[in-house]
């Protein structure tokens, strides 16, 4: 492994601590319009996410709950991502850092500058769940699921 690589890692691994010790948008909203609970039963971690829809635009995004550092590093960046987006725009953003998490690929997409520093889970199919249960949650909401989402199913 290079200097270069190495160093890249580190801001990468800066980023994910930064994310999971100061979440952004780590709250509830007061009224949401959708919701939805996600269970990460091999982890532990839980998250529970919060969008108000404005039309068809998602305005505010919002979550709450424990998790690993990696599982909520991801939801605070997923919350920066679709926020202001349509559901279509949210849903392909979803989509598309699912596909970085799975594969470790980078996106091609600005939104998901932040989210690239999770592409290293991509090699620990465990950890993948973590990164990936923020999203698969939010998708739940925006689709107007309100049962529990869960990795396990
Ligand atoms: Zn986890």
């Amino acid at each position: 492994m290079n200097a270069a690589t190495n160093e890249l890692q580190e801001i990468y691994r800066q980023r994910v601590l930064d994310h999971s010790k100061h979440p952004h948008n780590f709250r509830q909203l007061p009224t949401p319009t959708h919701e939805a609970l996600g269970f990460n039963p091999l982890c532990g971690d839980k998250l529970k996410i919060y969008l108000q829809m404005n039309d068809d635009h998602i305005s505010d995004v919002a979550f709450e709950g424990t998790g690993c550092a990696i599982s909520v590093a991801s939801a605070s960046m997923m919350t920066e991502a679709i926020r202001g987006q349509s559901v279509a725009a949210a849903s392909k953003l979803i989509g598309a850092a699912q596909h970085i998490f799975s594969t470790g690929m980078p996106a091609d997409n600005k939104a998901l500058d932040e989210v690239e520093a999770l592409a290293g889970v991509s090699q620990y199919p465990s950890r993948i769940k973590c990164a990936s249960l923020a999203w698969s949650t939010a998708e739940a909401a925006l689709s107007g699921k309100t049962n529990q989402v869960s990795t396990e199913e």
